[in-house]
């Protein structure tokens, strides 16, 4: 194996990062998949919401897996992974998360921490799915200087245009100077709401301003509290609501994520022949 990383990231908080990397990641899981989840926000809410919540008495967290690869330490065999009962694994993140991210701006091979620890893993998966934290800091730039690919949560309540395009150059530069395989593998929209016409304007006006050059993909994902709630519980939408519209959503997205990165790895592979 040597999964697809895919890092899940909008420097926008609140756009349905964190909630679309758990519900994606076991979605993946649950069509057979093996699946890492990669907590990479100091404020620990992928963490916190497979239902550790107490990130910060963990015994070993993502900082400390940066770390090792900083001070030149052997990553151990499984060192740093839980494994869920819905069939993830997770790296979680904790507070100290912060301050890995402060001393990295004075480490040689600053950007590529993070890919350094995933090559450890990589072949032991077939996704893994980074949460990314809400800014361009240097933990989402590591992120996607690991990534194969891309995923942008978008929410449709308003239109975001102005910092996509911030995150496209960000995107633009990763890729020109760290990580020329990148590829932005969609845009998704979510906590639609499917009974006002709002959303449907923003999501054909992204079609349209964004469809020729990025994928949008086809389906969405609706607002919905049973979305919401998921959060406190430490469980997917899968196990909460399975028959619910948000589980029927991020079955189609699991779906949808499976075909693009067949097409992509075969892209790839033609590419590298
Ligand atoms: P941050 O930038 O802070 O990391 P995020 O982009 O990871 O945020 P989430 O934490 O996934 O966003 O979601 C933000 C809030 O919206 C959470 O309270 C979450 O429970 C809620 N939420 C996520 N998806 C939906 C949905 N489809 N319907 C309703 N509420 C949702
Ligand atoms: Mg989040």
């Amino acid at each position: 194996m040597n999964a697809s990383i895919i890092a899940i990231a909008n420097q926008k908080g609140g756009v349905g990062k964190t909630t679309t990397t758990a519900n994606l990641g076991v979605g993946l899981a649950q069509a057979g998949k093996k699946v890492l989840l990669v907590d990479c926000d100091p404020q620990a809410s992928l963490t916190i919401s497979l239902g550790y919540s107490q990130p910060d008495t963990l015994p070993s967290t993502l900082s400390d897996l940066m770390e090792k690869i900083l001070t030149d330490e052997a990553i151990m065999q499984g060192e740093g992974i839980l494994h869920h009962d819905e069939g993830v694994d997770l790296i979680p993140a904790s507070l100290e998360l912060s301050g890995m991210e402060v001393s990295l701006v004075n480490t040689m091979c600053r950007e590529t921490v993070l890919r350094q620890v995933l090559d450890t893993v990589r072949k032991d998966y077939d996704y893994i799915l980074i949460d990314c934290m809400p800014s361009l800091g240097m933990l989402t730039v590591n992120s996607l200087a690991a990534a194969n690919s891309v995923i942008v949560p978008v929410q449709a309540q308003y239109l975001p245009v102005k910092g996509l395009e911030q995150l496209l150059r960000t995107l633009n530069r990763v890729k020109q100077q760290l990580n020329p395989k990148l590829r932005i593998n969609g845009i998704l929209m979510t906590m639609v709401d499917t009974r006002t016409n709002y959303a449907k304007e923003t999501s054909a006006l992204l079609r349209d301003t964004y469809g020729s050059r990025i994928k949008v993909f086809s389906v969405d994902i609706p607002h919905s509290v049973r979305a919401a709630e998921i959060s406190a519980e430490g469980k997917s939408i899968f196990s909460h609501d399975p028959k619910g519209k948000v589980a029927t959503a991020y079955r189609a997205l699991t779906q949808e994520v499976i075909k693009v990165e067949k097409q992509r790895k075969a892209y790839q592979a033609n590419i590298d022949r």
